[in-house]
Order: C-alpha cells, then sequence, then structure tokens
C-alpha cells in the first residue's frame, strides 16, 4: 500500500487566527447593513437620496425580502 501514501499527501489545515479576521468580518457587515438598509428602508421619509433611482433599483429584492413596499 505504498502508493496510497503518495497519491494522498498529508493536507492540514490553516488556521487563521481572530485577530486577522475580526476587521474583513466587521467590514463585511457593515456592507451588509448598509444593503439591508438600502433594500429595505430606503423609501419616503427615510430616504437618503431624495429621487426614486435606489428604491426601483432594489425594488425586486425588497418584495422578494418581504420588506413592506406598496
Ligand atoms: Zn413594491
Amino acid at each position: 500500500m505504498q502508493a496510497s501514501a503518495t497519491l494522498s499527501p498529508a493536507i492540514e489545515p490553516v488556521s487563521i487566527p481572530v485577530r486577522e479576521l475580526l476587521p474583513w468580518a466587521v467590514f463585511g457587515s457593515m456592507l451588509l447593513l448598509l444593503a439591508i438598509y438600502f433594500v429595505g428602508v430606503e423609501e419616503g421619509a427615510m430616504a437618503v437620496f431624495n429621487t426614486m433611482y435606489v428604491h426601483e433599483f432594489v425594488h425586486d429584492g425588497r418584495h422578494l425580502l418581504g420588506f413592506p413596499c406598496h
């Protein structure tokens, strides 16, 4: 069974320290929150932009995720 040892070399998982992962997790969370804001809340009195372009651009996602719309 010498061949099986050469076909499957030892693969060890690489550990990623939480200290290196945390800034990326925070960054991803902020992007996610921003996306949820624009899909779910960017409408009417809560709108950041005065036009309906953002609302119309994410309109299908808004209905898909079940946010109240019209
Ligand atoms: Zn709608």
